[in-house]
This record gives C-alpha cells, sequence and structure tokens, in this order.
C-alpha cells in the first residue's frame, strides 16, 4: 500500500498531537505531509524534527522566518510557509490524501472546506467547521467526492454504529435515533448557586478527557454537546428531534444508535481520542491505535440520565438555532468563541457564557447560509455584538 501524505491542520494541539502519536506508531502507512499550527514555534519545530515534514505552516511571517532558520540550521527538508492561504493550499494539494481537521473554532472553515471542494479524505475535528457551514460543507463534499470521516468521538461511535450505506437515509436504514451520550462535563452535579464563580481553571478540568480549553469550557456549559447535536444533523442528516443527547458520565458508550426493531447498536471505549483517529486514518480497515483494551470489569457499571436542561441553557440554544437553520447556528457558534475566549479572560462569568449565546441569537435573525460569505458576514457580525455586550458589561 502506498505511504499516505497527512496534511494535519491543528498539529500542535490536543488532537494534532494525538494525531501524530497514531502516525509514529505506523511509519509505513502515513508520512506527515504538512504540520500546521498558530503558534507553539516550539512544539512545532519539535514535532517537525521528529517527523521531517515537507511543509510546516505558522501563523505570520516573522514567526515563519524563524522556524525556518531554526529547519533549515537542523537539515530538515521543511518548508515554511505562514497564514490562511497556505493553510488552504497544502489542504488542497494534490500530493495530499487526507486532512486532519483539527483546528478550533471558526479559523478552521476555510481550509477544511478547501480539503473538501478538492475531493481528499476529510478526517473531521473541527466541529465547528459543520456547525458553521454544514449546509454548505455537507454540498462540497457530495459535489466533490470527499471521504468525511468524523473524528469527535461521539459521531464516530455513530458511524461505527450505523451501516455503510446510512447515505440512503435514516429511515430507509430502519434507524429510529440517534443517542448522542455526553459526560455532563466537570459541573454536573455542582450546586447551582455555585456555578457563579466558576474559575477557568476548574472549567477546564474535565473529570474524563483531556483537551484543548475551548472544548474544555464548552464542555462545562455543554455547549460543546449542543454543538455536536447540530454536527451529527448535517453528518447524518438527522432531524433535530431524532437526535437525544444521554448523559453518560463514565464517558465509555461513546454514542448509539436505536434501531426500530428494538437494537440499539453502540461503540465502547477507553477515552482516549486516539482510537477515533486511527479508525479515520485506516477506515475502513482498522490499526492498532496504541489505546488499552477496554476493561469492561474494571469499569463495573454503566450510568445514564436524561440532561439537566435549567443547568446547561446552551442545549437548548443549540436546538434552537438548528430549528431556526441558516446563519443561526454560525451566529450561535460565533458568540460562544468570543463568550468562551472571554471567560477564559476572566472578562465574562461563566454564566454570562450562556447568557451571551442567547442574547445573540435573539439579536441577530437568521439569513440564508447558502455561500460562504454569508457564513463568514454571520459570523463576523456575531462576534462585533459579543464583543459590543462583553465591553458593556451587560451581561454580568
Ligand atoms: P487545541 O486548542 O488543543 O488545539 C488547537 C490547534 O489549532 C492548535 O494546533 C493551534 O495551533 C491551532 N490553531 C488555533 N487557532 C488557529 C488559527 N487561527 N490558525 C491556525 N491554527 C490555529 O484544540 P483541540 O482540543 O485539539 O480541538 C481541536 C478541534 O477538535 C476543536 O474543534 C474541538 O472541538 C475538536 N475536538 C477535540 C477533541 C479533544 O479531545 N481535544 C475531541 C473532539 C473534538
Ligand atoms: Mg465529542
Amino acid at each position: 500500500m502506498k505511504r499516505q501524505n497527512i496534511t494535519i491542520l491543528g498539529s500542535t494541539g490536543s488532537i494534532g498531537v494525538s494525531t501524530l502519536n497514531v502516525i509514529r506508531h505506523h511509519p509505513g502507512r502515513y508520512r506527515a505531509y504538512a504540520l500546521c499550527a498558530h503558534s507553539q514555534a516550539d512544539k512545532l519545530f519539535a514535532q517537525c524534527r521528529e517527523f521531517a515534514p515537507a511543509f510546516a505552516v505558522v501563523r505570520d511571517e516573522e514567526l515563519a522566518g524563524e522556524l525556518a532558520g531554526r529547519c533549515r540550521a537542523a537539515g530538515l527538508p521543511t518548508q515554511v510557509r505562514c497564514g490562511l492561504e497556505a493553510l488552504i493550499e497544502l489542504s488542497a494539494a494534490p500530493e495530499v490524501d487526507a486532512v486532519m481537521a483539527a483546528i478550533v473554532g471558526a479559523a478552521g472553515l476555510e481550509p477544511t472546506l478547501a480539503a473538501a471542494r478538492a475531493g481528499k479524505k476529510v478526517m473531521l475535528a473541527n466541529k465547528e467547521v459543520l456547525v458553521m457551514a454544514g449546509e454548505l460543507f455537507m454540498r462540497a463534499v457530495r459535489e466533490h467526492g470527499a471521504a468525511l470521516l468524523p473524528v469527535d468521538s461521539e459521531h464516530n461511535a455513530i458511524f461505527q454504529s450505523l451501516p455503510p450505506d446510512f447515505g440512503r437515509g435514516l429511515d430507509a436504514c430502519g434507524v429510529r435515533r440517534i443517542l448522542l451520550t455526553a459526560s455532563g462535563g466537570p459541573f454536573r452535579d455542582t450546586p447551582l448557586a455555585d456555578l457563579g464563580q466558576v474559575t477557568p481553571e476548574q472549567a477546564c478540568s474535565h473529570p474524563n478527557w483531556v483537551m484543548g480549553r475551548k472544548i474544555s469550557v464548552d464542555s462545562a456549559t455543554m455547549m460543546n454537546k449542543g454543538l455536536e447535536v447540530i454536527e451529527a444533523h448535517w453528518l447524518f442528516d438527522a432531524a433535530p428531534e431524532r437526535i437525544e443527547v444521554v448523559v453518560h458520565p463514565q464517558s465509555v458508550v461513546h454514542s448509539a444508535v436505536q434501531y426500530i426493531d428494538g437494537s440499539v447498536l453502540a461503540q465502547l471505549g477507553n477515552p482516549d481520542m486516539r482510537t477515533p483517529i486511527a479508525y479515520a486514518l485506516a477506515w475502513p480497515e482498522r490499526i492498532d491505535a496504541g489505546v488499552e483494551a477496554l476493561d469492561l470489569f474494571a469499569v463495573g457499571r454503566l450510568d445514564f440520565q436524561r440532561p439537566d436542561r435549567a443547568r446547561f441553557p446552551c442545549l437548548r440554544l443549540a436546538y434552537e438555532a438548528l430549528r431556526a437553520g441558516g446563519t443561526a447556528p454560525a451566529v450561535l457558534n460565533a458568540a460562544n468563541e468570543v463568550a468562551v475566549a472571554a471567560f477564559l479572560d476572566r472578562a465574562l462569568p461563566f454564566l454570562g457564557i450562556a447568557r451571551l449565546n442567547e442574547a445573540a441569537l435573539e439579536a441577530l435573525p437568521a439569513h440564508p447560509a447558502g455561500s460562504l460569505d454569508d457564513v463568514l458576514a454571520a459570523d463576523a457580525e456575531a462576534r462585533r455584538l459579543a464583543g459590543r455586550l462583553i465591553r458593556e458589561r451587560s451581561l454580568k
């Protein structure tokens, strides 16, 4: 089998590092072709030294110049580029077989879309792409014959639990519902009165997963699950009422599909992103992910609960945005990115995140989201509004 060239968008992040971890164990199958990061130049340089990619990408020319100098001095073949244009180019380049979309947030939209338009195999961790531009992105996947492999653990589990021809439609496949599991995050049982004082450190310490800071905060508000409902809608063409969120504190059942004959098929495993990453890399084959086998005796029991909608208003907002359609999910996503960044900067209290998201959805009506310009305009407008609301401190 020919070695596959992989572009990793967000190689220095949590998913990027796990992806390189899997690639490291399969040097005959995969080559890190382009490693793309934002500003962590030291970490990226260490990755370049180990994997000797053809290209590395950083935020700006200054960082690129520095990194290029270090790569030259180390005798590496790596060419260093910078900026969005380079990300787009290296997602669509003819030499590239597959793209790991693991940039966090809206910044990943255009390169991931470019990969789909170039008909690549797209391994999608960057869920914000589907939340912002689901219609546009899925159309690009269809029209350009891209292969779309979900990396988000829940969607990867659903993908594994559906028949391979699920594209025929969920009804045709006898699917009743998708059961999207959620850990409930670090504040599942915190007294409601204490949520107002929650700190970024507390919000970022997830009970089961080690992840980047943005998704960790999203897990604490359950906005992450809301974004994942929207992601599931686009990936599996599932109406909102067919997607049920199930709180499952152990994070062992990564999600399930309920069929009309009474069967429920689920995928289980230790909470380790290398499993869905290895699945996406090797699909339709399987490779060793370096993950320990699940020990059901050690797990002992599996619990399931309904989500607490009063505690987690972001979940309701995501369903509302999905039902409103058009640019509403892009507005919600942009407001949430601004809100989470402000919370991490201690400029917005934890409960202000949901308030800001709700205010943005109320203030900005949904428009059609058929083009990239529509989506980017809604994103920019929601960011402006969210920034203003935070400056005015009207959400404290
Ligand atoms: P992270 O913060 O650890 O890493 C983000 C990466 O994106 C870094 O490499 C960073 O350099 C890069 N990046 C950030 N802004 C950029 C920009 N403007 N231009 C170019 N690169 C940029 O995040 P993560 O936890 O790895 O999450 C990445 C994506 O995967 C997110 O969309 C997240 O929701 C999704 N995801 C993550 C996990 C997980 O376990 N970490 C699980 C499921 C889905
Ligand atoms: Mg997930």
